[in-house]
């Protein structure tokens, strides 16, 4: 998965990404980290095909990603947005149903049993029944990640996955991530706002800001306090935490 010199803006606005090329190793876990607004969530919706871009391409498995078919894409890829929309009274095992769609012509023919691995994945067995209305914000995301994960992509996107979790939550998930990862070397590329966490997980880290790519490659090469600095606009500093190892901490003041 590439973006190719790519330049993207958004119709009747300026420009927000600024010619990108990078590219996401087949089987790698690929972070996205920068500022708020520096463009992050835009590449990942090239990625997705959801936008296409300005200038420039993106391929998947070296063919424009504009020659898949919606369904064949679907097979592909899968992305977990921040933002997803609750359609009335839906249950939790019907929202993880449609990411079989691509596999299926209807919802109805789809069997309880054909998801029961995704939902016990996401820890979710217990709340197969229960009206997405009635979960927490925590619980929906690993809904959506349900979801994504019965698509069976080779390639998994996601925007910000921790948002609405607490600490405890967002260590299991980069756990389910990291597992997912080994067990069926899928790809993923996420935006995690959280600079430490993205560090710890991923294999290469893409450093984005003003819709520049500023730096790519693997954390031991991004642990650098004066790049972080520059991208992040702070001071930052690389401490080291006994039973942890490095760990990025900002200076407060100028
Ligand atoms: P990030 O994910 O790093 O916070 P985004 O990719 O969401 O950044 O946004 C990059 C820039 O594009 C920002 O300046 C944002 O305001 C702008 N932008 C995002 N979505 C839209 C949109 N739908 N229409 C116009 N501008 C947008």
């Amino acid at each position: 998965m590439e973006l190719n010199q790519v330049s993207f803006r958004y119709p009747k606005h300026q420009t927000v990404l600024h010619d990108i090329s990078v590219e996401a190793p087949k089987g790698k876990i690929i972070s996205i980290i920068g500022p708020n607004g520096s463009g992050k969530s835009t590449i990942l919706k090239l990625l997705a095909g959801i936008l296409t871009p300005t200038v420039g391409q993106v391929t998947l498995d070296n063919q424009s990603i504009n020659t898949f078919s919606r369904k064949q894409l679907a097979s592909k890829l899968a992305i977990v947005s921040q933002k997803n929309d609750l359609y009335d009274e839906i249950k939790v095992i019907d929202v993880v149903k449609t990411g079989r769609l691509p596999y299926h012509k209807l919802l109805d023919v789809i069997s309880d049993e054909e998801v029961t691995q995704y939902l016990a994945m996401t820890n979710l067995s217990e709340l197969a029944q229960r009206p997405m209305t009635s979960l927490s914000g925590g619980q929906q995301q690993r809904v959506w990640l349900a979801s994504a994960l019965a698509q069976e992509p080779e390639y998994l996107l996601l925007d910000e996955p921790t948002t609405y979790l607490d600490i405890h939550y967002q260590t299991d998930l980069m756990a389910i991530l990291k597992q997912l990862h080994e067990r069926e070397q899928i790809t993923i590329v996420m935006v995690l706002h959280d600079i430490n966490q993205a560090f710890k997980i991923s294999d290469e880290l893409w450093l984005i800001k003003d819709g520049k790519l500023v730096a790519e490659g693997s954390p031991e090469k991004c642990y650098d306090s004066e790049l972080l600095g520059a991208v992040f606009e702070a001071r930052m500093q690389i401490v080291t935490v006994p039973h942890y190892g490095r760990y990025i901490v900002e200076i407060p003041g100028k």
